[in-house]
């Protein structure tokens, strides 16, 4: 585990899901056990001093980030869902993007009003998704003690809207 460089584990896609966007792919790492169990373990411990209830993942590698650091934490976890995804009663909130809105959604019932909720994702690139599921959750009464991503997209000023202490692993230039 000495040599490990988390970066050699993220594949870079140009022109994916459109032209001019480079996708940081995190399929490889997922797919090198000592190279997954490091990241996981590098966020549970950035998260662990925030001593959270809850971990709450945004759809969809979030889930990935988000279950494994809660069962590291053994914290409970949450999804954070695009609309029409969540079975039974739910909260939902809408916000804008650069061309129309979208919609998030979370299930009610499942975080306590009050409970302090870490909030994480794989990549914050503008921070309108983290933002947006900022607001969700404290639309539900949570206490979001922090925002944890394993990428920033550095210079697109994402963090500096959530609101709540936020933290990334690596580092790229947007
Ligand atoms: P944003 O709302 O602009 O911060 O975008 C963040 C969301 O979009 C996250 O859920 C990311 O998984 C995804 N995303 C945005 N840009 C990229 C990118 N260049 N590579 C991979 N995922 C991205």
């Amino acid at each position: 585990m000495t040599d490990l460089n988390l970066k050699d584990h993220i594949r870079q896609i140009p022109d994916f899901p459109k032209p001019g966007i480079l996708f940081y792919d995190i399929s490889t790492l997922l797919a090198h056990p000592e190279a997954w169990n490091a990241a996981v373990r590098t966020m549970a411990a950035q998260i662990k001093p925030k001593a959270p209830d809850f971990i709450a993942g945004i759809e969809s590698r979030g889930f990935l980030f988000g279950s494994a650091i809660a069962h590291e934490l053994s914290c409970g976890f949450v999804m954070v869902r695009k609309v029409g995804k969540l079975p039974g009663n739910v909260i939902s909130h809408s916000y804008d993007l650069e061309y129309g809105s979208d919609t998030l959604q979370i299930a009610e019932g499942l975080i306590p009003k009050g409970a302090n909720v870490v909030l994480c994702d794989d990549l914050i690139a503008t921070g309108g998704t983290a933002q947006a599921s900022v607001e969700l959750l404290r639309k539900i009464g949570a206490n979001v003690v922090s925002a944890e991503f394993f990428i920033e997209l550095d210079g697109l000023g994402g963090m500096a809207k959530l609101g709540v202490p936020a933290h990334a692993i690596l580092n790229y230039p947007a």
